[in-house]
C-alpha cells in the first residue's frame, strides 16, 4: 500500500531493510524434514542441527506417533473451541491429571503452548482480590460496595532479571509492581522482600534459564518464599522431563519438595516432544485458575491429538531414563570438550550448552559458516541476551551421536583461528 514516506509502514519497511542489509535478519533456513530429528534436510542435503529442543526423541517415537494418529482419527484435527466452551475434552482433562502427577502437585491446568501458560497464569494470580469483591457482590453477602478497579493492586513480583520473555510478558501483563532481583543473586532478593510493603507478594523464577542452561537456586528461593509468605512460581520448560533422578525437573534435581513452589510451570514442547504448557499446583489453586486466566477462557486449547501423544510420551520419559541420561551426558562431554578449546559457556550445567562469542556480528558469522559446514546452530543475540554477549546456542540431545559432536568441535576449533574469536 503506498504512503507517505514518515507513514509508520514506510516506517516500519525501512527499518526491516535496514536489519536484513545489516546481516543481522535472521535467515532461517527451510527445513524439508522432521525437524525434531539430529540430521536435517536444507537446501537438498543433510545438515546436523544442533538446537531442536526434542529433548528426548520423543517427537517421532512410534508409540507417540500411534497414539496421535489414533487420537486424531477420534476427534478430528482441532478442538472446535474454548475449554470453557465446546472443547474441554477427556484427553485434555486426562493429560493435565498425567503432567501434575509426574511433577508431584494435586492438579494442573493446560494451555496452547507455555508462552500462552505464562502470560495467562501471572496476571491472573494477582486478580485474587478482585474477584472476591465480585464473588461476594455477586453471592450477596458482601458489604463491599465498590468493585476494585485496579485488579493487582497490593502485589509486587519478584522476577529474576534472565526469566524467559513469556514470564517477562505475563509479569508486565499483570500491571503489579516490579522488583527485578539480579541473575541468581539470593541476598538481593532477600532484600528486597524485605524492603516490601505489599500485602501480596509473587516469585517467579526459571527452573533452567534458557540463554545460558544454569539452574536456579531453588532452596534458597524456597527458603525466602517462606520466611515472606509470598507465592513461589517456577517456569521449568528446560528442566522437567530432563533433570532429577526421575526426570521430574529442577525440583528433584535440588531436592526441593513440590510442596515447597505454589506453581510448577512447564511445556510439552521440549522433554516431551509434542506442544503445549501447563501449570501445575494446589487444586484450588488450578481451579482458580480456570476462571481466571485470559489465556485459558478466551482461547483454544491444544489439538486433542498432541495431548493424546504428549500423554504417552511422559509415560515413555518416565521409564525410560537413558534418554534423559544421554542427552546430559552429550551435553556434558561437549561443554567440556568446547571449553578446552578455549569457548566459555556462561555456567552451562543442563542440556543447553551456550557458547560466548560477544559481539553479534561476529555470532551470525559463526552461524553462517557453520551453516556451510552443513550444521544448523542459530545464534542469540540482543535484546534475547545482554548487549554484547551474543552467543551460539548448542541444545545437545539424546538422539545426537558422539561423532558429530565431535564433527561440530572441530569446527568450532577451526573458526576459532580463522575469526579470532
Ligand atoms: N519458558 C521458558 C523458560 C522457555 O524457554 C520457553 C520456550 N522457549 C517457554 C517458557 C515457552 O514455551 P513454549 O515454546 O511452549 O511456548
Amino acid at each position: 500500500m503506498a504512503g507517505t514516506a514518515s507513514s509508520p509502514a514506510a516506517r516500519i519497511k525501512s527499518l526491516t531493510e535496514l536489519v536484513q542489509n545489516s546481516g543481522l535478519y535472521p535467515n532461517n533456513p527451510i527445513v524439508n524434514s522432521a525437524t525434531t530429528e539430529p540430521v536435517i534436510w536444507v537446501d537438498g542435503r543433510d545438515h546436523l542441527l544442533f538446537c531442536s529442543n526434542n529433548l528426548l526423541g520423543l517427537s517421532n517415537h512410534s508409540e507417540v506417533k500411534a497414539t496421535a494418529q489414533k487420537a486424531l482419527e477420534r476427534y478430528g484435527l482441532g478442538s472446535g473451541g474454548s475449554r470453557q466452551m465446546a472443547a474441554n475434552i477427556d484427553v485434555h482433562r486426562a493429560l493435565e491429571q498425567r503432567i501434575a502427577e509426574f511433577v508431584g502437585q494435586e492438579d494442573a491446568i493446560c494451555f496452547a503452548a507455555g508462552y500462552m501458560a505464562n502470560v495467562g497464569v501471572i496476571p491472573a494470580l494477582m486478580k485474587v482480590d478482585f474477584l472476591q469483591s465480585l464473588a461476594e457482590t455477586h453471592l450477596g453477602n458482601s458489604s463491599v460496595d465498590k468493585i476494585g478497579e485496579d485488579d493487582t493492586a497490593g502485589w509486587e513480583v519478584f522476577s529474576e532479571e534472565l526469566n524467559h520473555a513469556s514470564v517477562v510478558d505475563g509479569v508486565r501483563l499483570a500491571k503489579a509492581k516490579i522488583s527485578k532481583f539480579p541473575h541468581k543473586n539470593i541476598k538481593r532478593l532477600a532484600e528486597a522482600l524485605g524492603m516490601s510493603k505489599m500485602p501480596s507478594k509473587l516469585i517467579v523464577s526459571d527452573g533452567v534459564f534458557s540463554m545460558d542452561g544454569d539452574i536456579a537456586p531453588i532452596p534458597a528461593i524456597a527458603d525466602l518464599a517462606r520466611e515472606h509468605d509470598a507465592m513461589l512460581m517456577i517456569d521449568d520448560a528446560h528442566g522437567v522431563g530432563m533433570l532429577g533422578a526421575n526426570g521430574r525437573g529442577s525440583l528433584e534435581h535440588h531436592g526441593v519438595a513440590s510442596t515447597d513452589v505454589d506453581l510448577q510451570m512447564g511445556t510439552f514442547t521440549k522433554a516431551f516432544g509434542g506442544v503445549g504448557g501447563y501449570v501445575a499446583g494446589d487444586k484450588e489453586v488450578i481451579d482458580f485458575l480456570r476462571i481466571s486466566a485470559r489465556t485459558y477462557i478466551f482461547s483454544a486449547p491444544l489439538p486433542p491429538a498432541i495431548a493424546a501423544g504428549v500423554t504417552e510420551a511422559i509415560d515413555i520419559a518416565e521409564r525410560e531414563p537413558w534418554r534423559r541420561e544421554k542427552a546430559l551426558e552429550n551435553a556434558f562431554y561437549f561443554r567440556r570438550e568446547v571449553e578446552s578449546r578455549g569457548y566459555r559457556t556462561l555456567g552451562s550445567e543442563a542440556h543447553i550448552v551456550p557458547t560466548l562469542i560477544g559481539d553479534e556480528l561476529k555470532a551470525a558469522e559463526v552461524t553462517r559458516l557453520l551453516r556451510h559446514r552443513g550444521i544448523i546452530a542459530p545464534h542469540a543475540r540482543y535484546p534475547a541476551v545482554a548487549l554484547g554477549q551474543a552467543r551460539i546456542r548448542f541444545v545437545m540431545t539424546c538422539q545426537h551421536e558422539r561423532e558429530q559432536i565431535d564433527f561440530l568441535l572441530g569446527c568450532l576449533a577451526e573458526m576459532r583461528e580463522t575469526l579470532n574469536l
